[in-house]
């Protein structure tokens, strides 16, 4: 017997199978998405998949019983009906928008997660990785610069050398981040 048992909130894949832990992962191509959201979870379905560089990709997937078989083809997922009977004014809603929802593990739609990922990327733990990627940047740029300006005088093999030269690009990266920030601010 199987069942939807889960699905990944991007809906990129789902787990089916007759429970979470007897279950597999499909992945879920991007056209066929839409149609999988309108299958409740713990739904019983019938599915296809193929092997794809070693993983496994739905093809088809039906809710079963629903009384509304569709005739679709072997290559696409069934399309959304009120496949479970759930009715959305009695079901759970979407946090942003209010839509309703076919699954109550999900607090958004999927349109509203995409929106909320898109926030994230501002959030402070975005901005961090933003940061660090300017600071890679910077202390790149002052290497080259540094590494131009000292070309064939540093002896490498000269401890005191090589640090003299680390703390230069450390320097060198420190004023040019601190140019980049006051350039970001105008
Ligand atoms: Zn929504």
């Amino acid at each position: 017997m199987n069942k939807l048992v889960y699905i990944v909130p991007d809906v990129s894949k789902c787990k089916i199978g007759s429970d979470y832990t007897k279950s597999e992962w499909y992945q879920i191509p991007e056209e066929n998405k839409k149609f999988i959201t309108a299958i409740a979870k713990g739904s019983e379905v019938e599915f296809q998949s193929k092997d794809e560089n070693g993983k496994k990709v739905l093809t088809f997937i039906k809710a079963i019983g629903t009384g509304e078989s569709e005739p679709a083809a072997k290559t696409t997922i069934s399309k959304p009906t009120s496949a479970t009977g759930k009715t959305t004014s009695s079901g759970p809603v979407c946090e942003d928008c209010g839509a309703g929802l076919k699954d109550d593990s999900y607090k958004t739609c999927y349109k509203c997660s995409m929106v909320r990922k898109e926030k994230e990327a501002k959030s402070p733990e975005g901005l961090d990785r933003q940061r660090s990627i300017e600071v890679q940047a910077m202390i790149k740029s002052a290497s080259d610069v540094v590494g131009t300006a000292v070309a064939g005088q540093v002896n490498f093999a000269e401890p005191t050398q090589a640090t003299a030269l680390a703390e230069f690009v450390v320097i060198v990266a420190t004023k040019l981040l601190a140019e980049f920030d006051s350039l970001k601010k105008k």
